[in-house]
């Protein structure tokens, strides 16, 4: 979930960001001001109570203000993420947005300042008074608001200082150049909530199958890199070729060849909730460069798994496979398959022994049917699940 508050002056533009970034990253807009100005609309008692505090540029009763956005978050449980603008207001405020935050087991993820001059603000307040048709955007309220802004607004920003999550963004630009920082920000911080899964197991435990099945339910984008680099041979591309080059010699491909294409991945992808991992890391070496990459991209791993199959059972399903359509290069003979899996005992078990001692680790019983399976990785996949 991404929390995100919009702050600035009356006039920084929070509405006209709002708008872009609400859409662009499925966030449920919550703008106090609307809220209230809908109560007045609809002549409400909370309406009839803000309504001459609002014509004054006053600012209303945090009761009321409690109220209108407890409903509204409250109304929409499912939502990815709240963008809220005009809240908080006050250094008051910041803790009942704490306290918001604790109802739906979040945080506030950043405090976005639009720094703007004062007569700026004033300048786009007037003119947005020629049509907007709000009570307020008259020079007399407007300067009244933005000494309500100077006096009771600016302590929201030592709140979120010393919180750390204040993020100044010059608002005296153009519309567009201040979306482009926005996004920015809201991207870092998008990334910081993926839900990064790995899968190990045995050549034949049913990774792929379980994988591709996660990535659809759970919304994750899967990264297979064996299917990655079959896709550059099937477009013939230069990569490709070289690919098909260490295949027809067995040589293992090379970090260098795996590495760009798992990142063009990673930065391509948009509105995932996170990515699934199978064939890669492979080695000690490939742990570290996940994790690096990981960490370069502003996320981690949440969870890795292993599918558990004993060897026989693998054999079994591997000779099996071999005479149908899905027969892979290496499972046509049974040296291969051997030579397969010992190779995933040599280099993957290391990898697997790394990620119990740092990241939480969690076996699944890999025997039954796909959907038996599929039913006990979502078990392994949430919050709180025991790990080995
Ligand atoms: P806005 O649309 O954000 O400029 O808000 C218009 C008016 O609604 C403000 O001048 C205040 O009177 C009132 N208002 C909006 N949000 C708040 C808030 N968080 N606390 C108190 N008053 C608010």
């Amino acid at each position: 979930m991404l929390n995100i508050a919009l702050f600035g002056p009356p006039g920084a533009g929070k509405g006209t960001q709002s708008e872009i970034l609400a859409k662009e990253f499925n966030l449920f807009y919550i703008s106090t001001g609307d809220l209230l100005r809908k109560e007045l609309a609809a002549d409400t008692r909370l309406g009839r109570e803000a309504k001459e505090i609002i014509a004054a540029g006053g600012l209303v009763s945090d009761e009321i203000i409690v109220q209108i956005i407890e409903k509204t978050i409250t109304e929409h449980p499912n939502a990815d993420g709240f963008l809220f603008d005009g809240f908080p207001r006050t250094y008051v405020q910041c803790y009942i947005m704490e306290g918001l935050m604790l109802k739906l087991n979040a945080s506030l993820d950043c405090l976005i300042s639009l720094e703007v001059d004062e007569e700026v603000s004033v300048e786009r307040l007037l003119s947005r008074g020629k049509s907007s048709g709000r009570l307020d955007d008259n020079e007399t309220v407007i300067r009244n608001r933005l000494k309500e802004y100077a006096e009771k607004t600016l302590p929201v920003l030592d709140f979120y200082r010393e919180r750390g999550v204040y993020r100044p963004v010059d608002g005296n630009r153009s519309v567009e150049a201040i979306t482009d920082d926005l996004r920015a920000i809201l991207r870092e911080q998008q990334a910081k909530h993926l839900f990064n899964v790995v899968i190990f197991g045995y050549p034949g435990s049913g990774r792929s199958t379980q994988a591709s099945a996660l990535a659809k339910s759970f919304g994750l984008e899967y990264i297979a890199t064996g299917a990655m680099l079959d896709e550059e041979i099937k477009k013939g591309s230069a990569l490709g070729k070289r690919v098909q080059n260490m295949y027809e010699t067995g040589q293992l491909v090379s970090d260098e060849i795996v590495v760009p294409l798992i990142e063009r991945r990673l930065k391509s992808a948009r509105g995932v909730r996170g990515f699934i991992f199978t064939g890669f890391p492979r080695t000690l070496v490939q742990s570290y460069i996940l994790d690096g990459l990981l960490q370069k991209h502003g996320s981690r791993i949440s969870r890795v798994v292993e599918l558990e199959v004993p060897s026989l059972e693998l054999i079994e399903r591997l000779d099996k496979r071999r005479s149908t359509e899905h027969c892979r290069p290496y499972d046509s003979t049974t040296t291969r398959i051997v030579n397969r899996l010992k190779e995933h005992e040599e280099k993957t078990v290391m990898v697997i022994d790394k990620y119990k001692q740092q990241h939480g680790f969690i076996k699944v019983n890999g025997l039954g049917t796909p959907e038996e399976v599929f039913n006990r990785l979502v078990d392994a996949l949430k919050p709180g699940a025991s790990q080995v």
